[in-house]
């Protein structure tokens, strides 16, 4: 038979064993901070209709534009399953890009706008997004991410910001910036937007291709082209603080003076927009530190802001909110680089050693006891040498070996062998589970 050519999809990536321990260090950090703050989970699907992301995140940005992976509708007879699910049948299809607007859908339709609020939810998984692939960019990739529903005090705002400040920091990320500026209401931005234009339009000529066709369809997005070549236009630009009405610009000190209170340092960035239709006032993004010659901007940590108006979009009473989301692989990639050392949770406790065919036997039952006990045992059954197996524990840093040969079998005992410094002492058969009990602390009883 011809052999089959396999490989990933271009800009989806495998998470291997040995990477694992960043994902589960990422996790476990994230879901102790959203618990301890009162978040709850949320889980939706990966795939949405492609109107749930058109009309919020906006038609006009690169996600829907350009990087959005389409289902095509099934091309079907005339069914008579009801002119509803036909209509369904023939919608287009996507795969979530982000999840602010799933979570905004699924508050609707559960009716979460008669729980107490405001509504504190939680997510993690894959999204995805057809970009070039390149560092930083991939076209599946993970987000974790808090929201919160219905409830417009700045206050909110500073305490995200501080919680995802606070994260990056448990995450042992010690160079970074949390970057915030305030876009403002609906009203307000477009007046901003005109004067915007009214600033570009005599520059138009000089500026790159896309900011040229930003102009017109996403104009905020001027702000935070990264080509050199509109670097010295922007120094120029009208600044949205300076159109903030009353009731944003109150809002917006309010939520400076908050993070002075929480002692969390900010950057105010007033070219900082987000690009997405759906945000409203504050704006924030957490930037690494970087050399001078990189731009922190492209391999931003995570990033969020109040979406105020997108739960009236789909229908509900007005409902203010305020999100964020972390990038996975941009953290993970920074732990990587900055040699950040996280604890492996998968190095097992206990190595079962066992010589000759008795011996083999009667391993299996106490691998059995002590997982029972969730303690991590691994073995070799297939190897004989008790040299060769001692040495794959010594390799896989496993700190207890337990020792199985015809002998001990014979006189019911167990030789347990601390790895680390290499002292041995015979326990009987019937106290191992207990003696090891003593000896390692376990972890989720
Ligand atoms: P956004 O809301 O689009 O700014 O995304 C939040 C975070 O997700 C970003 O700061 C990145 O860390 C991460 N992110 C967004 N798009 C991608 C992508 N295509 N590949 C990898 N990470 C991404």
């Amino acid at each position: 038979m011809a052999k089959i050519h396999v490989q990933a999809v271009r800009g989806m990536r495998d998470i291997l064993p040995q990477d694992q321990k960043y994902w589960q260090f990422l996790e476990d950090n994230f879901l102790k901070t959203a618990k301890s703050a009162g978040f709850s989970r949320i889980s939706f699907p990966i795939v949405e209709k492609a109107s749930l992301f058109e009309r919020t995140i906006g038609e006009e940005t690169d996600i829907i534009e350009k990087e959005m992976y389409s289902l095509a509708p099934k091309t079907k007879e005339p069914s008579d399953r009801g002119k509803d699910k036909e209509k369904e049948e023939k919608e287009t299809l996507v795969l979530r890009p982000e999840g602010t607007a799933s979570v905004a859908r699924a508050y609707i339709e559960h009716g979460m706008q008669t729980l107490p609020q405001p509504v504190q939810l939680y997510y993690t998984g894959p999204m995805f997004r057809h970009d070039r692939p390149q560092k930083g960019r991939q076209r599946q990739f993970h987000q974790l991410g808090l929201e919160i529903i219905g409830e417009l005090d700045p206050i909110l705002d500073a305490q995200l910001i501080s919680l995802a400040s606070r994260l990056i920091k448990k995450l042992k990320i010690r160079d970074f910036t949390v970057q915030i500026n305030s876009i403002g209401c609906t009203k307000c931005r477009a007046k901003f937007i005109k004067k915007l234009q009214e600033y570009y339009k005599p520059i138009l000529k000089n500026l790159c291709p896309d900011c040229r066709k930003r102009y017109s369809k996403n104009p905020l997005r001027l702000l935070d082209c990264k080509e050199l070549a509109c670097q010295e236009y922007k120094a120029g630009a009208p600044q949205m603080v300076d159109y903030l009405d009353q009731e944003d610009q109150a809002h917006f000190r309010q939520v400076l003076e908050y993070l002075d209170e929480l002692e969390v340092p900010y950057e105010l960035n007033t070219y900082l927009v987000r690009g997405l239709d759906y945000y409203t006032r504050t704006v924030f993004e957490i930037w690494p530190k970087m050399e001078e010659a990189e731009d922190p901007s492209r391999f931003a940590l995570g990033g969020g802001g109040r979406y105020d108006d997108l739960i009236s979009l789909f229908g509900g009473k007005p409902t203010p909110a305020i999100g964020f989301a972390l990038g996975a692989e941009s953290i993970i990639e920074l732990l990587k680089e900055k040699e950040i050392k996280v604890a492996s949770r998968e190095i097992p406790d206990i190595f079962v050693v066992q010589l000759g065919e008795l011996a083999k036997k009667k391993s299996l039952k106490l691998i059995e006891e002590l997982r029972e006990e969730s303690f991590k045992v691994i073995s070799a059954l297939g190897k004989e040498s008790i040299k060769s197996q001692l040495r794959l524990a010594d390799k896989l840093k496993v700190p207890l070996a337990l020792i199985l040969g015809h002998k001990e079998v014979l006189d019911g005992t167990v030789i347990i062998r601390d790895m680390h410094g290499g002292m041995q002492e015979t326990a009987s058969a019937e106290n191992v589970v207990d003696e090891i009990k003593k000896r390692l602390p376990r972890e989720n009883f």
